[in-house]
């Protein structure tokens, strides 16, 4: 059984999710401070010779916020203008603070269909390998500006444990406003534990995901556990951790005891 050092250590793919709520301010705008220190790691990370895919969320808050809506888009076609505007909003943001790290991004807006269609499986695979052997940093969210609701994967946790099945990554980090999952409620009870290696999902585990609540994103803890189950079924280790933290993806990858990290099943049987 590999070691929680080797499973973050060697991982060569590395797919990071970031929530909009590491991204924006409770205010709805963007925390630019926040996103040009994840930009400055994921440009290190890509320097050690990882390939680098970025999942960010955003998109119809940002556009929202853009447009001046006082309450979230609820409608569908509320919900595909806000994020035809932020999607663009956001994308600018990115291309500019990694073209500072010299570093090129290309953007991929994925559905559901492009994952349960075998030809558009592969037709997304093959993108995503030719970005990566051009040594581009491939920027994905949810194609939200044309996706109704029978076509929509629905949240990022889980459209990012996709693209990591994909690309066949090694390992998915999900940044949150959460530091990962605990035993208890770290909120009410001080010797609540954070769990930092978990081998197997149990229902022990399952009934843990009720506890860890993060404050904005869509999903939640029981989004990031089926995550969870999807990465780690297909061999992709997944470390829930807090994007708070501005050294967060280094202090990851150099294994410090950050995060909660699910243990992908070695794709030959073996963990
Ligand atoms: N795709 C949505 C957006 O960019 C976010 C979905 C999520 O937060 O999980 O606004």
């Amino acid at each position: 059984m590999k070691t929680r050092r080797e499973h973050l250590e060697n991982a060569k793919t590395i797919v990071i999710k970031v929530g909009t709520s590491t991204l924006t301010y409770e205010n709805g705008l963007l925390n630019f401070d926040r996103i040009e220190k994840l930009v400055r790691q994921l440009s290190d990370l890509h320097n050690q010779g990882k390939n680098v895919i970025l999942v960010t969320s955003g998109a119809i808050g940002v556009g929202a916020t853009k447009l001046g809506l006082k309450v979230k888009p609820q409608t569908i076609p509320e919900k595909q203008a806000a994020a035809a505007i932020g999607q663009g909003i956001l994308l600018h943001i990115y291309e500019k603070f990694f073209s500072e790290y010299s570093q090129i991004v290309a953007q991929i807006l994925l559905t559901k269909d492009d994952i349960t269609n075998k030809t558009r499986y592969n037709n997304a695979k093959n993108s995503f390998n030719e970005l990566l052997r051009h040594g581009v940093i491939p920027i994905v969210n949810e194609n939200d500006a044309i996706a109704i609701h029978e076509i929509k994967v629905g949240d990022n946790d889980t459209l990012s444990a996709l693209v990591a099945t994909i690309i066949d990554a090694d390992l998915l980090i999900l940044l949150s406003d959460i530091d990962g999952l605990y035993d208890s409620d770290p909120h009410s009870n001080k010797t609540a534990k954070l769990l930092t290696y978990i081998p197997e999902i149990t229902e022990e585990i399952e009934s843990y995901a009720g506890i860890s609540k993060s404050k904005l994103g869509t999903g939640g803890m029981a989004t990031k556990l089926k995550a969870a189950k999807i990465s780690t079924k297909n061999g992709v280790s997944m470390i829930i951790a807090n994007g708070s933290n501005d050294t967060i993806i280094k202090d990851i990858i150099s294994n410090k005891e950050v995060g909660t990290l699910f243990v992908g099943k070695n794709k030959g049987g073996e963990l």
